[in-house]
């Protein structure tokens, strides 16, 4: 069965391009690499997030919205798309980032402020409160306020890894290329449970593994297949068996979300020496150094074929400098 998907706004440069890396791949001496740059998506430095938003944004114009209301980290990459999208499309954007406003804004944050975002700080109040807050407020003065939840990690968000999916196939078909392993971070579970279901509906027949950032390996696994199996049921699709293609691992969460360690600090500077590509601190840094560890544990073998897909995130870098350096 073919997903219908709905209408998108158009935010990205698509494709996104997938390279091999040669010199990587030679340098762990395990399976053969590739990554797919979804940082380079082209939204005010890219990342996953974008095309999430493409049926986000598109849902909330749909809807009549003037104003795009989201919630994330103080160094949310999310929020910093969806400050961007926003400005693309003329609306306006409330942020509810979590705890206290900090000292210097940077990375993320300095770009939210450029971006022309409000940015709230939920300091010691829970965020769903202080989302309600602002929802409350925007009404009041007469505005149109749309929430697109964490990560954009529903069935619209969703969706947009799922056609993600349908773009990465027809470039593994030109190539004539396979892999058996498509490897990326996980948090909120939107781009794991669209690249789950587009992995179903397309034909995928590797394995699919997310490397957890902040979730015990159950919890993400079960948010995930439910949010494929509804994100089927919102495509037209069948999600027959879509919960055997969800496969998380948890090895990796260290001191917990945004807390950088040496498994992120080795990654990125592999990477970034080895291929001058350049990883965020949060996700891609912690998914990579976990993809590493596997490799150096032999979980692949030397003919296999193993996509990275870089989600992003880099604008984050300047706001870790102490613990990267
Ligand atoms: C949000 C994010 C992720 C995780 O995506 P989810 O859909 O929330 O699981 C991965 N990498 C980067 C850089 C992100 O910003």
């Amino acid at each position: 069965m073919e997903p219908k998907f709905p209408d998108k706004v158009n935010l990205g440069f698509w494709p996104t391009p997938i390279e091999p890396l040669e010199r990587l791949s030679k340098y762990l001496g395990g399976p053969e690499l590739w990554i797919k740059r979804d940082d380079q998506s082209g939204l005010a430095t890219g990342g996953n997030k974008t095309r999430k938003l493409e049926f986000l944004v598109a849902d909330a114009v749909a809807h009549g919205a003037d104003h795009l209301v989201t919630t994330g980290a103080p160094q949310s990459n999310h929020a910093r798309q969806t400050a961007a999208a926003a400005a693309r499309l003329g609306l306006g954007c409330s942020l509810v980032l979590r705890g206290p406003k900090p000292d210097t804004f940077t990375g993320n944050l300095l770009l939210d402020e450029l971006l022309g975002a409000h940015v709230y700080w939920s300091d010691t109040r829970d965020c769903t409160e202080s989302i309600g807050r602002v929802m409350a407020e925007l009404r009041a003065i007469g505005r149109h306020p749309y929430l697109i939840p964490l990560g954009g990690s529903n069935v619209i968000g969703a969706t947009g890894y799922v056609l993600a999916m349908q773009e990465l196939m027809e470039q593994i078909s030109a190539a004539h290329l396979n892999f058996d392993f498509i490897v990326f971070a996980s948090s909120s579970g939107g781009t794991q449970a669209g690249v789950a279901l587009g992995a179903r509906a397309f034909g995928y027949r590797g394995s699919v593994l997310g490397i957890s950032v902040d979730h015990p390996a159950d919890s993400l696994k079960t948010q995930v297949a439910a949010l494929a199996t509804a994100t089927a049921t919102h495509l037209g699709l069948d999600a027959l068996s879509v919960a055997e293609m969800v496969n998380v691992n948890d090895d990796y969460l260290g001191d917990g979300y945004a807390q950088v360690g040496e498994t992120e600090r080795e990654a990125i500077k592999i990477m970034a020496q080895v291929e001058g590509i350049l990883l965020d601190p949060v996700y891609t840094g912690r998914a990579f150094g976990g993809l590493i560890d596997l490799i150096r544990w032999g979980a692949f073998t030397r003919g296999q074929r193993v996509l990275f897909w870089h989600t992003g995130g880099t604008a984050a870098l300047p706001a870790f400098a102490d613990r990267l350096i």
